[in-house]
């Protein structure tokens, strides 16, 4: 083996890279130089560009995605004993927030080869105490919002989407962003567009942008966080308990600098799931994402399932295997309904059959803009060898 292979089979492929530049760089020294680091005119600044992105009224900058949700569920009315629907193909976050209200998270399946809700099973799941939807656009493919909204519309329910993995997304030709209620973003760092960590809600209903504004800075009075500026006043009004949720300038300097890139980046991981798209359909062993050709993709993540019944191995060993040839993976999700806290609330293996067919083969792939498409072709050669090796 040539030195340069040798020190290539060793270089690690990380599952995800930020693509920071020197534009982050100087932006986060401009606001350490500034003095003035917690939230202020880079954070107004930073929402500002953000509705105009997605073309929302309003966009309120939070400190997580997870604070997003919490907000937006207490907004649209949440409260003790209700009920909010939710795809048991979900992050942690979305089934905690109904909990943080005391209220009942009531799982849902996946469409079938899917790991977006199922309308059908989203109208099933409705009884006299359900009060939203909490719809999540997995990898970035946006959910049927027609049949989401629908749904909700006979019902008289609210819509909060969990949009962490939709910047920049459509839906049949309109961005995510304000298609329900409310649309919450995610900034952490894997996600599309990061500060580190950091969240967005986005809304056209001005009442509610309003109260999350109030909530998430200890629901104190309007523009609390002008207190120790020139134009402010020490005075304030406590209007009820709120949370600490808010974004720093530092953050929001990061996230103005990842804005401004965030069709390009959108551009290279689209092409880097072409190709893995081209090269993964001659691997029979692997089923590629499905995704809707009337919405434009996000690619947040690139989830293959692996059909074990061809495979001498099952999908950990695969996942090990790509390891062994220094490739990161990860696996979105662990459906909400397999964990023990919700084995707490009732929920039972085999309730869901097509979000655990899902999760039983899916694997995410690397997919990031910073990765060249010799690293993409690195990818696919392991598999393609994972394959020759192991295929029954
Ligand atoms: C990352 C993620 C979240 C939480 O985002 P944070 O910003 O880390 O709070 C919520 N939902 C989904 C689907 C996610 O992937």
């Amino acid at each position: 083996m040539s030195i340069t292979a040798a020190t290539k089979a060793k270089s690690f492929l990380p599952f995800h890279r930020a693509m920071i530049g020197p534009e982050e760089i100087d932006a986060a020294l401009e606001v350490l130089r500034s003095g003035w680091l917690t939230t202020g005119p880079r954070v107004r600044e930073f929402e500002t560009a953000f509705a105009e992105y997605v073309a929302a009224e309003h966009a309120l900058a939070v400190n997580s995605c997870t604070a997003a949700l919490h907000l937006a569920l207490r907004t649209i009315g949440v409260a003790e004993g209700d009920e909010v629907i939710l795809p048991t193909m979900t992050f942690a976050a979305c089934g905690e927030v109904v909990l943080y209200l005391r209220a009942r998270p009531v799982l849902v399946d996946s469409k079938k080869n899917s790991s977006n809700i199922d309308p059908a099973e989203v109208a099933r799941a409705i009884t006299p105490r359900t009060r939203a939807i909490l719809a999540v656009h997995f990898a970035g493919e946006a959910c049927d919002m027609d049949a989401i909204l629908g749904v909700a519309r006979a019902h008289r329910l609210k819509v909060v989407e969990d949009a962490a993995h939709a910047l920049p997304s459509r839906f049949r030709g309109r961005m995510i962003g304000t298609l329900g209620d409310i649309t919450c973003f995610s900034f952490y760092a894997t996600k599309t567009l990061t500060t580190g960590e950091g969240g967005m809600a986005t809304t056209n209903n001005h009442e509610y942008a309003e109260r999350m504004r109030i909530l998430s800075l200890h629901g104190i009075s309007r523009d609390a966080w002008k207190r120790y500026t020139a134009e402010g006043s020490w005075r304030y009004d406590i209007l009820e308990a709120g949370y600490k949720y808010n974004l720093t300038d530092l953050q929001a300097a990061l996230g103005l600098a990842q804005l401004a890139k965030c069709d390009a980046m959108r551009a290279r991981r689209a092409r880097i799931a072409a190709r893995y798209d081209r090269a993964l359909a001659l691997l029979d062993w692997i089923h590629r994402p499905q995704f809707r050709d009337d919405s434009d993709h996000a690619w947040h993540l690139y989830v293959i399932r692996v059909e074990t019944s061809r495979l001498l191995v099952d999908r950990d060993r695969v996942i090990e295997e790509l390891k062994s040839q220094s490739i990161g993976t990860s696996v979105h999700f662990i459906p909400l309904h397999l964990h023990p806290l919700y084995h707490q609330l009732g929920y039972r293996k085999g309730q869901f059959p097509n979000a655990e067919k899902q999760f039983s083969g899916a694997i995410s792939l690397p997919i990031y803009p910073g990765m060249t498409d010799d690293d993409v072709d690195r990818v696919i050669e392991a598999l393609a060898e994972i394959g020759r090796l192991y295929r029954r």
